[in-house]
């Protein structure tokens, strides 16, 4: 336990320094590197989630109230599963990947080494604190690398449980994890990093302008980051699709996500105005089917995550132009940080709702007389960090692909890229840059070395001068 002496400790630049410098001295002694110490880190990261299965839903329902079966799926499983493909692909991952070379430098071969960058800094965000910690903390491992995770303040619970369990499971020499808020997190970025893996807001949630905080921070060092940042991630709903379907799946990719607390779940929605009946009447039939007619009492929605954030989604809920739109729900209670899921329909492009990345259970429905005027309204905003479209119709999934810039794309599902391993996971323009999962996290922490062997034998003499145009001519 502690002592009253160690409790007070502030967390400044001169601790965060110590820190670093302590986490460089282990990192020099080559002890990342070998195969065996990543692989017995990956392992007892599955070992901690299996012993420690209940005290993380726990954690998860302290902090947000998020329910058992969103804590298993969403957080606890994808961690696990992670895990589990890093330790089946760490050997292949780690292999040097021969390259070809040219005649210009024949004979020679060549291959690209991928080598650990060295302590590396992870932020992340209070939404899925577990998963958001432990699956770049996956990465980093995986790609050999010291690191310190800095787990949100937001998310008290999940703090303080992977403060306690990381040295518990992990080599504390090289894994640290530090708590706090805005004040321990710059003095963390005062730092020197090999690379900053930062999860968070961009612009306007949360504290602000936190990304961009980070990326320049970064600069001073020249320090590369991974920015997973969030958006706007539009939903298109086109005629002639299975509407009971599709709303299902938008249903779960918003309010099943944390109550629209995710970073890719469906911000709103376009259709066209001969859907938009149709729609509005399927979602209030499924929402009712699976959140009963109390959705503020349902066990199987999270809550709000604090009163900051529930002051800013009824901030955007009474807004004049807004308020007269709401189609469904629209209860609140503010003692239990609840919120209803809310449906509006026609709310006016110029809104707050619409200007800024919502990250509740808010649902704005906006009407187009032509299917594809929705793509111009996409490329109004920022790139999102998801995009969905549902349709049967081939001709306009190409127009989509090809003209909406997104992170990433589902088509007919929303969030589900997120479960696919094989490809990567991460924003484009302000939803951020660089990626990650599966064998791009390995990635996003590796430095890939190029090498070219060349022996002493087949000395061209091209190069050397004295240069005569004879020799081009050979
Ligand atoms: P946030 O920016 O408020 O906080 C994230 C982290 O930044 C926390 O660890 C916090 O301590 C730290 N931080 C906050 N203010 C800081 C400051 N001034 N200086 C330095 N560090 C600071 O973001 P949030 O509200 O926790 O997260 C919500 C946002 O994150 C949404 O925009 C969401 O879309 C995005 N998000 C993205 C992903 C993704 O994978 N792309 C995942 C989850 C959330």
């Amino acid at each position: 336990m502690a002592t009253k002496e160690e409790e007070n400790t502030v967390f400044d630049v001169k601790a965060a320094n110590v820190l670093t410098q302590e986490l460089r001295d282990v990192f020099a002694s080559g002890k990342t590197r070998s195969y065996e110490w990543r692989i017995s880190q990956l392992k007892s990261i599955v070992k901690m989630c299996d012993e420690h299965e209940e005290d993380i839903v726990d954690a998860l329902r302290l902090d947000l109230s998020k329910p058992q079966l969103e804590s298993i799926v969403y957080e606890l499983t994808m961690v696990k599963n992670s895990c589990a493909l890093a330790i089946k692909e760490l050997k292949r991952w780690m292999m040097p990947e021969k390259a070809k070379t040219t005649l210009t430098t024949f004979p020679s071969s060549a291959e690209v080494l991928s080598e650990p960058l060295g302590a590396v800094l992870i932020i992340s965000a209070w939404n899925y604190p577990f998963l958001l910690s432990m699956d770049p903390l996956i990465g980093a491992i995986a790609a050999g690398n010291a690191m310190v995770l800095k787990p949100s303040e937001l998310a008290p619970a999940s703090s303080a449980l992977l403060a306690k369990l990381l040295p518990e499971y992990l080599d504390c020499s090289l894994i640290k994890v530090v708590e706090g808020a805005v004040s321990e997190t710059s003095a963390l970025l005062e730092q020197k990093w090999d690379k900053i893996f930062y999860t968070g807001s961009s612009s306007f949630l949360g504290n602000g302008r936190v990304g961009r905080i980070v990326m320049a921070a970064a600069a001073k060092h020249l320090t590369p980051v991974v920015l997973e940042l969030g958006g706007k991630s539009p939903v298109v709903v086109d005629s002639g699709i299975d509407i009971q379907i599709a709303t299902r799946r938008i249903i779960v990719g918003k309010w099943g996500c944390n109550n629209g607390q995710a970073c890719i779940s469906p911000d709103y929605i376009i259709t066209t105005k001969d859907c938009a009946e149709k729609l509005v009447d399927s979602l209030k039939k499924e929402l009712e089917a699976f959140y009963g007619k109390n959705p503020l009492e349902s066990k199987d929605l999270s809550r709000i995550v604090n009163s900051n954030h529930f002051a800013r989604l009824t901030k955007l809920l009474d807004e004049d132009k807004v308020s007269g739109k709401i189609v469904y729900g629209g209860e609140r209670d503010e003692a239990n940080l609840r919120i209803a899921p809310t449906i509006l329909l026609g709310v006016p492009q110029n809104s707050l709702i619409m200007k800024e990345e919502i990250f509740g259970p808010l649902l704005p429905i906006l009407t187009v007389s032509k299917i594809e005027d929705s793509f111009d309204i996409i490329k109004s905003g920022t790139k999102p960090l998801a995009a969905y479209l549902f349709t049967n119709n081939k001709k306009l999934k190409e127009q989509f692909l090809m003209s909406v810039s997104a992170g990433g794309v589902v088509i007919n599902d929303t969030t589900l890229h997120l479960a696919v391993h094989s490809v990567p996971f991460g924003g484009v323009g302000e939803s951020g840059m660089g990626s990650y999962h599966g064998k791009f996290s390995f990635d996003a922490f590796s430095h890939k070395k190029a090498v070219v062997y060349r022996s002493f034998v087949g000395d061209a003499s091209l190069r050397y001068p004295p240069y005569t145009l004879g020799k081009l001519r050979l």
